[in-house]
C-alpha cells in the first residue's frame, strides 16, 4: 500500500545504459506480476548525491525472491542469481553491478540481539525501519508513478542540509540495532555530513549497546571511516559520542595533555588524527592509513617525565609495533603481510625524521633502505605526515630536511641498489667454504658481513664480501675447505 503521506517528486536518474535496461525490465516485471517494486536505500541516496554506485537495492511489496527470479528470467543473457531463503533476499549479478532484492518488511527487536523478528510490511513500514532519512527514500518502478521519488521522512531535505537523522525516534532506532551508531558516524565521515543533535545525543546515550555488535562489523565500519577522505571527522565523532572508549580504548587513551614542572606534551589523540588526515591526503592505501592510526599507539604506555628535561616516550615505536598485532587480532583484521606492513611502519616511523635532523651518512641511509625494503615510499609518506607542529617555519624546515633525505636516498639507491637487497654471502656459502656444519658461528659471520656492507666498511659486492668472510672465518681458526 502506498501511503498518501509520502511526498513524491520526479528524480532524474543518472545511470548507464545497462542499468537503464535492467531497471526498465524490473518495471515491466512489476506490471506483469502486479506487484509494487521500488529502488531504495543506498542506491537512491547515491543517485541524489550524484555518486555513481554499482549496488542497486530493490524492495518489492511481496516476495523479493519471487520477483528476483522472474526478473532474472527476463534479462538476456541470464544473469547469475543467488537466493538467500533464510534472509528472504536474492542477489542478481549483471555486468559489473549487483541488484539486491528484498520483500518490504516491518521489524521488531529484542534487547539482546540485533537480529529482528521480521514480518511482511508495506513500503511505508519498510522505509521507516531503515537507519537514516537519506537511506529511507524510494524510486517507484510502477506504472502510474514510474521514476517518482518517494520521500517519506524528508531525506531529500536532510541531504540538501548535509544532515544525518533517523526517520523515527533515534533512541529506539539505535537501541534496536546499535550498528547504526557506527553507520551514522561512518556516513558523516564519508560524506562530510553533520549528525543532527538529537540523533547524536541518542548515540551517546546508547553507546554501551555497541557491545552486542560483532568485532568484524565494527571493524568494517572503522575501515570505511579510515578509507574516507577526511577520517578525523569519523574518529572525532567516535570520541565525542563515547563510542571510541568502548570499541577502541587503546586509541582513546592517546587523548589528553599532562603538565609537570610547567611542561606539557602534545595531545597525541589530535596529533594522530592530523597525521591520519595528512596520510589520507597523500595515499588511498588503507593499511598505510592504519599505520597512521597506530604509529603512536604506545605513547601512553611509554610516557615518562624526566626531571629537568621533559616528557619522553622512549621505545614507543617498539612497544607500538607489538600492540599492532593485538589490535589486529581483536578487530579480526588480516594477520598476514598487511599486519607485517603496519608493524614495520610503526617500528620504523621515527627513523627518517631522525635522519633529517642529523648529518645524514650513506650508511644510515643504506640501513634504512635495507630495513624498509619495498615499504620505503610508504614510510616516507607516513613520516612527512607525522610533522604536525603548529609552527609553520618549523614544519617547512623539517620538510626541507626531508627532501634532502629523499635526495640522498636516491643517490645511495642508484649507487648501491639497496632496495630489496640481500647480502651477497649466504649461510650456505659460508658452510661450503669452510666445510662447517650449520651452527651459531655461521650466523655470526653472515651478520658481520651484512653489517660491514651496511656500515660501508666494505663495498657491496661479492668479492669484497667473500674476502671479509675469509678473514672472519680465519679469526675462528677456520680454513677454506680447499686448503684442508
Ligand atoms: P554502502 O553500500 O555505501 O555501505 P548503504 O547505505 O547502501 O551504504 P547497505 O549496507 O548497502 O548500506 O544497505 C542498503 C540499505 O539498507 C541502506 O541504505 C539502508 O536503507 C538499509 N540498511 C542497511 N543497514 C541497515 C541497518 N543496520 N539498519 C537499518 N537500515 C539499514
Ligand atoms: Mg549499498
Amino acid at each position: 500500500m502506498k501511503s498518501p503521506t509520502i511526498k513524491k517528486q520526479f528524480l532524474p536518474l543518472t545511470i548507464s545504459p545497462e542499468e537503464e535496461r535492467i531497471i526498465s525490465v524490473m518495471g515491466n516485471c512489476a506490471k506483469e506480476l502486479k506487484v509494487e517494486a521500488y529502488l531504495v536505500g543506498g542506491y537512491v541516496r547515491d543517485q541524489v548525491l550524484k555518486r555513481p554506485s554499482k549496488d542497486i537495492d530493490v524492495t518489492v511489496v511481496g516476495s523479493g525472491i519471487g520477483f528476483a527470479e522472474y526478473v532474472a528470467n527476463k534479462v538476456i543473457p541470464h544473469p547469475s542469481l543467488a537466493v538467500y531463503k533464510n534472509f528472504g533476499t536474492a542477489l542478481l549479478k549483471h555486468e559489473d553491478f549487483e541488484v539486491e532484492f528484498v520483500g518490504a518488511r516491518k521489524e521488531s527487536y529484542r534487547s539482546y540481539s540485533r537480529k529482528p523478528l521480521v514480518e511482511d510490511g508495506t513500503l511505508q513500514e519498510d522505509l521507516s525501519r531503515r537507519d537514516f532519512t537519506m537511506n529511507a527514500m524510494a524510486v517507484s518502478l510502477n506504472e502510474g508513478d514510474y521514476g517518482m521519488l518517494l520521500d517519506a521522512f524528508g531525506g531529500l531535505n536532510d541531504i540538501s542540509q548535509r544532515t544525518i537523522r533517523t526517520p523515527l525516534d533515534p533512541d529506539i532506532t539505535f537501541s534496536d540495532d546499535p550498528l547504526r551508531m557506527m553507520r551514522a558516524i561512518r556516513f558523516a565521515s564519508q560524506l562530510n555530513f553533520r549528525i543532527e543533535a538529537n540523533t547524536f545525543a541518542a548515540i551517546s546515550k546508547n553507546k554501551e549497546r555497541i557491545s552486542i555488535i560483532s568485532q568484524e562489523r565494527i571493524a568494517d565500519e572503522l575501515n570505511k571511516i579510515i578509507a574516507s577522505k577526511k577520517p578525523s571527522i569519523g574518529f572525532d565523532l567516535l570520541f565525542k559520542s563515547g563510542l571510541l572508549k568502548i570499541i577502541f580504548p587503546e586509541f582513546e587513551k592517546l587523548y589528553g595533555v599532562q603538565h609537570l614542572e610547567g611542561k606539557g606534551h602534545k595531545d597525541n589523540f589530535y596529533h594522530t588524527l592530523q597525521v591520519l588526515d595528512n596520510v589520507a591526503d597523500r595515499s588511498d592505501d588503507l593499511w598505510l592509513r592504519w599505520a597512521a592510526v597506530l604509529h603512536d599507539i604506545a605513547k601512553p604506555d611509554t610516557k615518562r617525565f624526566e626531571k629537568g628535561h621533559g616528557w619522553t616516550f622512549h621505545g614507543h615505536e617498539v612497544v607500538g609495533a607489538r600492540k599492532v598485532a593485538t589490535i589486529f587480532r581483536k578487530f579480526h583484521l588480516p594477520l598476514n603481510e598487511k599486519l607485517q606492513f603496519v608493524q614495520k611502519m610503526v617500528l620504523l616511523h621515527l627513523r627518517p625524521i631522525s635522519l633529517s635532523k642529523e648529518q645524514v651518512t650513506d650508511s644510515a641511509i643504506r640501513r634504512l633502505l635495507f630495513e624498509a625494503g619495498d615499504a620505503i615510499d610508504s614510510l616516507m609518506i607516513l613520516c612527512e605526515s607525522d610533522i604536525t607542529s603548529k609552527n609553520e617555519t618549523k614544519v617547512r624546515r623539517y620538510l626541507q630536511n626531508f627532501q634532502l633525505v629523499r635526495e640522498k636516498m636516491l643517490e645511495v639507491e642508484a649507487k648501491d641498489q639497496m632496495r630489496n637487497w640481500q647480502p651477497p654471502i649466504t649461510g650456505e656459502v659460508i658452510m661450503k667454504t669452510f666445510n662447517q656444519p650449520p651452527g651459531r658461528s655461521i650466523g655470526t659471520i653472515k651478520d658481520a658481513v651484512r653489517e660491514a656492507i651496511l656500515d660501508g666498511v666494505i663495498a657491496n659486492n661479492y668479492e669484497e664480501a667473500f674476502k671479509f668472510m675469509l678473514e672472519r672465518g680465519a679469526a675462528l681458526g677456520w680454513k677454506p675447505a680447499t686448503e684442508n
